[in-house]
């Protein structure tokens, strides 16, 4: 007979999931209710008003798609985009190469405009791209690139495409909850994001937002949506009727419970105060990271502090160190992506992950880990230096 499945846990600081907090384990073993229940429908339009503070917007089309980050990135592509389409995608790692194969789907065109691995998206490409482009209909581009670690200047980006008259599609799976992120102010139109990473919830939720000018070019589409299940015209009849909800498909209850809990904490924190715990975190990482001789991928001015891409030292074997820092300390942390596999290793300070507990285990037991397999470091240097940086 198969037993029950209880898996060891396991810090997690990698490029996601991250460490789901207790109280989001606790409330997702919560009773189930029906998703027309009075109840539920009231806790479904607070989880609207809870997404609409950490999206920084008052966008009325905003709720959490039923399915992981790929299906939010997905739902704005089919929503926005319709055969005949252009698309201006940006591509500075390995999910911006998903958004090209988004729009083929769509039967749309893509204008693609490449940065290296590691680097921000540049403006003045983008700027171009949308002078060449004057029937661009979207411009399309990753805040937080997680096979990288590299930010892009949403804000700026946002801008040149509104002068363009061009609407965004912007990917911040990585970017809520971690870094600033203001999709009001920057003027962003179709932003999906994930549970997983800096919100710290468990995976399997995409929280969506569209601003009045997107929503409007939904409502107004020649095609219908290709995607049943993703047509946000359907999906507003769920989520955004009130009491006279129309079923479209049963909401995932339990994850709901649990996404629920992960944004009263990030409330309670505050979300400038999430930043700055990220932001915060990450100085100490990087301070015990330089003493262990490891370097980063992605210069300060634009590194993300809660995905963390650092240089292999030479002669080290990349799997044999993630295989002994799991076997011997509960510990993940991630393996390079793409162009970057076998080279980088990815930690990730996302969400609950966060915090100096995390920090010093990572750092002693890589420092432990290096030592073992013959590099020259002196045992303690690791603490010693985020002791140094947190009292300078
Ligand atoms: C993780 C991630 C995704 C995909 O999210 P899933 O929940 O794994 O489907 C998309 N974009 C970025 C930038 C990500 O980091």
């Amino acid at each position: 007979m198969i037993a029950s499945f209880k898996p060891r846990a396991r810090t997690l600081m990698g490029p996601g999931p991250s460490d789901v907090n207790p109280r989001i384990l606790e409330a997702l073993g919560r009773t189930t209710i029906g998703h027309l229940d009075p109840q539920f429908i009231e806790m479904m339009d607070q989880i609207k008003q809870l997404l609409q503070y950490a999206f920084q917007t008052k966008n009325e089309l905003t709720l959490p798609v039923s399915a992981p980050g790929s299906a939010g990135m997905e739902a704005c592509f089919v929503n926005l985009l319709e055969p005949g389409d252009k698309a201006i995608v940006c591509i500075n790692g390995v999910f911006g190469n998903r958004m090209v194969e988004n729009v083929k789907r769509c039967g749309a065109t893509a204008v693609t405009v490449e940065d290296d691995w590691g680097k921000p998206v540049d403006p003045n490409k983008v700027e171009a791209a949308l002078q060449a482009n004057p029937d661009a209909k979207v411009l399309c581009f990753v805040h937080a690139e997680t096979s990288t670690g590299a930010r892009s200047d949403a804000k700026t980006l946002a801008g040149l495409a509104q002068q363009h008259d061009c609407l965004t599609i912007v990917d911040t799976v990585t970017s809520l909850g971690g870094v600033e992120l203001k999709v009001d102010e920057w003027g962003l139109d179709a932003v999906y994001s994930g549970t997983q990473k800096c919100l710290s919830c468990t995976p399997g939720l995409s929280p969506v937002t569209f601003s009045e000018k997107a929503a409007e070019v939904i409502r107004n589409r020649k095609a219908p949506v290709q995607s049943w299940f993703l047509d946000m015209n359907l999906v507003m009849g769920y989520w955004g009727g009130g009491a006279k909800r129309a079923y479209h498909h049963t909401a995932p209850i339990n994850a709901l419970y649990g996404l629920h809990e992960s944004l009263v904490i990030l409330q309670e924190e505050g979300l400038e105060n999430a930043w700055a715990r990220h932001a915060k975190m990450h100085a100490s990482l990087a301070a015990g990271l330089d003493a262990l001789g490891i370097g980063f991928v992605v210069k300060s001015d634009y590194r993300l502090p809660q995905l963390n891409a650092v240089t292999i030292p030479e002669g080290i074997d990349d799997a044999a160190v993630r295989g002994k820092l799991l076997q011997d300390y509960d510990l993940e942390i991630g393996a390079g992506l793409g162009a970057l596999a076998g080279k980088v290793w990815r930690i990730g300070l996302m969400g609950h992950s966060a915090n100096a507990e995390n920090v010093a285990l990572c750092l002693n037991a890589l420092e432990t880990v290096l030592i073992e397999m013959g590099q020259n470091i002196e045992k303690g240097a690791a603490s010693k230096a985020v002791a140094a940086a947190v009292l300078s």
